[in-house]
């Protein structure tokens, strides 16, 4: 067998798609992992805390770590920043866990050409998007502007659904919970190409 190494579950999909929810429902069953906090610029939000949703930075400090090269990735994502930082997914990738991120498209291209080897991609949606508008509307944590710019985004992130590995619709949250626990446990079996290279050279010296 070969040692457990470190790799990326990358998870996109609209606000209100219910990912933070599938993540809290599975964390106990998938092993050692690293949730990956992002770096944003966007203002905090009632209920949020510095450290736990998100490192919140002005846009001057997180210029300064696009020019450090400090980020994995970033973009802009509804006019703010947004960045993953590489220290911390290097350490727990060498700590051998499932680092998962919650980003959007745009990150999941930037992940897939960086670490495609070791990353499994999954777009989670509602059902509809009327669903997804009354979801938004029910959770009424957003301005109704906000809304229909989260709803805007939806209908074109929902368009690059084919560039993800999975999709999990989540209309009973029971049973994408455990599709979702599935391709977790599947996603740490990816080993990275360097590996797989070693071992068909060493395969080939057993007699
Ligand atoms: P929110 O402001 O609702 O927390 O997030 C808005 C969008 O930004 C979501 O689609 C989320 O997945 C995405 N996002 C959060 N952090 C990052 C990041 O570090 N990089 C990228 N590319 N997108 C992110």
């Amino acid at each position: 067998m070969i040692e457990n190494n470190g790799v990326v579950l990358v998870l996109s999909g609209p606000s209100g798609a219910g990912k933070s929810s599938l993540i809290n429902k599975i964390s106990d069953d998938i092993g050692a992992y690293y949730f990956s906090i992002s770096t944003t610029t966007r203002p905090m939000r009632e209920g949020e805390e510095e450290g736990v949703h998100y490192h919140f930075v002005s846009k001057e400090e997180f210029i300064k770590d696009i020019e450090g090269d400090n980020f994995l990735e970033h973009a802009v994502v509804h006019g703010n920043y947004y960045g993953t930082s590489l220290k911390p997914v290097r350490k727990a990738l060498a700590e051998g866990k499932l680092v998962i991120f919650d980003i959007d498209v745009q990150g999941n291209m930037a992940i897939k050409n960086r670490l495609g080897d070791i990353t499994t991609s999954v777009f989670i949606t509602p059902p509809t998007l009327s669903e997804l508008e009354k979801r938004l509307l029910d959770r009424s944590t957003d301005s109704k502007e906000v809304i229909e710019g989260r709803i805007k985004m939806a209908k074109r992130e929902i368009q690059r659904t084919a560039e993800y590995d999975f999709l999990v619709i989540n209309d009973d949250i029971d049973l994408a919970a455990s599709v979702l626990r599935q391709i977790a446990k599947t996603a740490r079996l990816k080993i990275p190409h360097d590996v797989i290279n070693d071992f068909v050279q060493r395969w080939e010296d057993v007699d």
